[in-house]
Formats: structure tokens, C-alpha cells, sequence
């Protein structure tokens, strides 16, 4: 047992914490131990339709806040999540399985996102247009799109869901979430910082349950005016397909399967060394992890040395102890996935170099695993692992690298590694992307646009792009 108390999670509806109407509520496991640690409340019907009205009140008055005001709500939310950061992070460590250390850079992240987004809504800006005609004044306004229905997943709780509700806010929009039953506790707790800082009631409301009885009630319903989702492509499909039938606009965060590109020229123990801290955050469990990395032959060698020595100084354990470098997968979906794909890709002819399977120990650990040469027919070399598996292949030329990296309809994150600012150049301008970090890994900060292509989704969650979701433009010409 752990020796401080996790709560049981409640709905927040109208501006107060409740149970769900029936009482009916989910269980949370600790991803390290297995055990039961806390409850989630489960929504019915009822509390949708409440929390409903709730945001339908919230947003006719929100919109009405001026952009000054709600800068300096939403910039003490950021404070408050700052003050509340190790708290939160260590109910996010015990519900979601990730080192503490990581989780306390998600908390500060999202009160960096929540500052940033709270700025850029003081910058809405609309435009005037030259008229044709004397004493016409064309005008466009930008008006917020509506009360928005967010879904976001359990591998970043908080940061996932503070994208979202930071830039509706930021617009004037209300929000109702539909945060992760798995991981509930800590987002819940990003509400409350928002909720204290001022926020008013019906304007942000929370809600837990089962998925997909929850998203077909809220997409449908005439309220909601706009669908962000981060998860499952499959799922991202289902849910862009309903908001379709209804009209309503969406934005839609989904996997990815990040190429890495690794040239000779490039420094390739540093590359390597960077790359699999990259890949073993958070158990691989990212949409931008890198994935397939495609090493040029000459430097082939010494790059999957380096990547093992790496992932070979990786600390498996609980989160909780503060040596752990990787914790355990969030739910047993994802080891029974992560194994299946792992043996796949072995029965195939791939060579295991590092991990491979579970350490023998209760809770949903799985070892840092490498593999070279793992064939293209292979599961993980076209569904994303999400998960701590490298698939290290080698190729000749730039032609056969690009062609390999566009393979998969995924367009999400990329990586390249040349010593060659042509080479780099030639990357940028061919692969079907919507993220390319360059002999770094620069992405996902709140200023910079954050979002993929193909079947990795579209709209972007960071930069300035992500507040065009959650507003409507306007144009108004008036002969004075
Ligand atoms: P999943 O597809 O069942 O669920 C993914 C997320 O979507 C979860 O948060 C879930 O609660 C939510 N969800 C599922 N069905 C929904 C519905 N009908 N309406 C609204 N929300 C719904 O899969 P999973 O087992 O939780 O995760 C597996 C896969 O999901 C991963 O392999 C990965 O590809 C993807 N995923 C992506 C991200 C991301 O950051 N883009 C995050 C988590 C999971």
C-alpha cells in the first residue's frame, strides 16, 4: 500500500464535485502494483445532459468575459497548478505508472501551456479589408466556436488535456471533458486549479465513463459545437465520422509511427544516445516516440551499440522510487499488445539486440527492447507499438530512407540525424509530415504548432494554430 491517500474522482458538473446520478463508479489500479488504489465516478445520461446545459449557460456568459479578464484567470490557474505541481504528479505516478520526475515536467509543461495559451487569447485579432465601394467598412471578426467536447487519453493526463482546454478558454469557449477513467485523479486536479483560479461555474466541466456512450451523447447533441480527441486513429475515424453527420467542426490528435532518419554523417553516438532517452519516456507510450529508425549503412554498427548501451542504463521500477528511469505500462492492454508485437516481429526473422520481454516482477513492466532488421510485414513496422520498442533497420540511399519513412499513411513526428544541411533540407521538403525535428528533439512546446497529417489526424494542438480550432471567423460589411 501506498503511504499516502489517492482520492476517489468525481464528476465536475455546473461547477460542483458529484458522484454520478446513479452512483455507479469505475475502478483505478495502480499500473506498478496491480492493485486497486481509488475510484472513478461513472456519468450517466443524466449528468451528460447536466453538464450539458451547464455549458451552454458557461459559454454564453465566458464569451462575454473580455480577453483581458480571462488572461488573468487562466495565467493564476498556471500558477496554482505550478504551486500544486508535486502533489499532482505523484497521483499521476501512482495511477499512470510514469517516474515521478517525469511527471513533475508534464505538471510544469502544462502551466507553461495554460500561460502561453492564456497570452495568445489577449491576440485574437480580426482584420479590416479595403472596401470597393466609398463608406463601406468590411470587417472580420473572430467569435468562439461554441462549447467544445474534448476527449483526451492516459498517457499524458494533464498535458493532453490542458492543450485543449487552455486554448478553448484562452477563445471564450466552454468545455466539457471526457478525461481518461484509467488516469482520472490528476487531470481532475488540473480542472480544480482552473476552477480556483476563477473560472466560473458551467464553463469547464468534467466528466468520466464509459467512452463511447459519452462521445455519441455529446457529438450528437446540438450544444457542442466542436470535437477535439487525442487517442487511437481507429477511434479518431468513428468519432470524425459522427461529428460529420452533425456538422460539427473537429480536430483530431492520433498515432503516429515516427521515421528516424540517421545519415553517416551525422554524430551517431550522440543520435543514438538521444534518441532512446526519447524513445523510453514514458514507456514509449507517446505519439511522437520515435519508431522506425532507418540508419544509413556505414553508421549501422556503431548506432545499434550506442542505442543498446543505452537502453541497457534504463531503470526499470515504480515511479514512485525516485531511480526509476522507466516505469511500468499504464494497462494491461498495452503489455499484452507490446508482447504479441515483440514475438511477431521475432517469429519474422527480426534480431532481438536488447529487452524483449516482462522482468519477472508483478505490474505492467515491460524491458527497453531493440531490434534490428525487423521486416516490413512485421505488426510493429505498421501499427504503432506505443510502447519501449525500437525497430532498428539499415539503408543505402537518401531515395530508399524517404521512401520507407512515407510508407505508412501515419504523418505525425520525424526525426533526422545529418552532418549535411542539404541533406536535412532534403528532408524537410520531402516527408509527409506535420513535425520534423532536425539533429535535436525540439517538438511539443506550447508556442509551436503541434499536429500531424494522413491518418495521423489534423489540426494542430500548440502555436498559434491551435487557438484558428476553437474559433469562428466572421465577416461583416456595413455601408455607414
Ligand atoms: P483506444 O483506442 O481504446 O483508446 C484511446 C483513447 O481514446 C482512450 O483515452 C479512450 O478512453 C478513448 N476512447 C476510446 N473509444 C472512445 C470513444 N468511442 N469515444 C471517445 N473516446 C474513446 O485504445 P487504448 O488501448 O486506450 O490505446 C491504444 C492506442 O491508442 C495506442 O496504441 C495508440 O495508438 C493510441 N493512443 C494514442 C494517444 C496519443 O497521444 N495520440 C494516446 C493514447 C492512446
Amino acid at each position: 500500500m501506498s503511504d499516502f491517500s489517492y482520492p476517489s474522482t468525481r464528476l465536475f458538473i455546473d461547477g460542483q464535485w458529484l458522484p454520478s446520478a446513479d452512483g455507479e463508479s469505475i475502478r483505478v489500479v495502480n499500473p506498478a502494483t496491480g492493485e486497486a488504489i481509488g475510484t472513478v465516478a461513472h456519468a450517466t445520461g443524466e449528468d451528460l445532459e447536466r453538464a450539458l446545459a451547464a455549458a451552454d449557460r458557461g459559454f454564453k456568459a465566458w464569451r462575454n468575459v473580455s480577453a483581458f479578464d480571462r488572461y488573468k484567470v487562466l495565467r493564476k490557474a498556471a500558477d496554482l497548478l505550478r504551486e500544486r505541481a508535486e502533489g499532482i504528479a505523484r497521483l499521476m505516478t501512482l495511477e499512470q505508472g510514469k517516474p515521478v520526475a517525469e511527471a513533475m515536467q508534464e505538471i510544469r509543461a502544462s502551466a507553461d501551456t495554460i500561460d502561453w495559451f492564456a497570452e495568445e487569447g489577449r491576440r485574437t485579432y480580426g482584420r479590416l479589408i479595403p472596401p470597393r465601394a466609398a463608406g463601406v467598412r468590411q470587417q472580420v471578426v473572430r467569435e468562439p466556436v461554441g462549447p467544445v467536447a474534448a476527449f483526451t487519453p492516459w498517457n499524458f493526463p494533464v498535458l493532453q488535456l490542458v492543450r485543449k482546454v487552455s486554448a478553448a478558454l484562452a477563445c471564450g469557449c466552454s468545455v466539457i471533458a471526457k478525461a481518461p477513467e484509467e488516469t482520472p485523479a490528476s487531470p481532475a486536479e488540473l480542472i480544480r486549479a482552473f476552477h480556483d483560479a476563477g473560472v466560473p461555474d458551467g464553463v469547464l466541466n468534467l466528466v468520466f465513463g464509459d467512452p463511447a456512450e459519452i462521445s455519441s451523447h455529446l457529438i450528437r447533441h446540438p450544444v457542442i459545437r466542436k470535437i477535439s480527441f487525442t487517442g487511437s486513429t481507429v477511434v479518431g475515424k468513428q468519432l470524425a465520422g459522427l461529428a460529420g453527420e452533425h456538422m460539427k467542426r473537429v480536430s483530431m490528435e492520433l498515432g503516429g509511427h515516427a521515421p528516424v532518419i540517421v545519415f553517416d554523417d551525422a554524430d551517431i553516438e550522440g543520435a543514438a544516445r538521444l534518441l532512446a532517452a526519447s524513445k523510453f519516456r514514458n514507456a514509449g507510450q507517446v505519439c511522437v516516440s520515435p519508431t522506425r529508425f532507418l540508419v544509413q549503412e556505414g553508421a549501422f554498427d556503431r548506432f545499434c551499440q550506442a542505442f543498446v548501451e543505452a537502453a541497457g542504463a534504463v531503470r526499470l521500477g515504480d515511479g514512485l522510487d525516485a531511480s526509476t528511469t522507466m516505469g511500468p505500462l499504464a494497462n494491461t492492454r498495452r503489455v499484452t499488445a507490446v508482447e504479441a508485437g515483440v514475438r511477431d516481429l521475432t517469429e519474422r526473422g527480426a534480431t532481438l539486440l536488447a529487452g524483449g520481454g516482462r522482468p519477472n516482477r508483478i505490474g505492467n513492466f515491460f524491458e527497453p527492447t531493440v531490434i534490428a532488421h525487423a521486416p516490413r510485414s512485421s505488426v510493429f513496422m505498421n501499427d504503432e507499438p506505443f510502447g519501449p520498442v525500437a525497430m532498428v533497420n539499415a539503408f543505402d540511399r537518401f531515395d530508399d530512407a524517404v521512401e520507407e519513412a512515407n510508407r505508412l499513411p501515419y504523418g505525425l513526428a520525424s526525426y533526422v540525424f545529418t552532418g549535411s544541411g542539404r541533406t536535412a533540407d532534403a528532408c524537410a521538403r520531402e516527408l509527409n509530415v506535420g513535425m520534423m525535428s532536425i539533429n535535436h528533439l525540439g517538438l511539443a512546446m506550447p508556442e509551436v504548432p503541434f499536429g500531424g497529417v494522413g491518418d495521423s489526424g489534423h489540426g494542430s494542438e500548440g502555436g498559434s494554430e491551435a487557438m484558428e480550432s476553437y474559433l469562428n471567423t466572421k465577416f461583416v460589411t456595413h455601408l455607414v
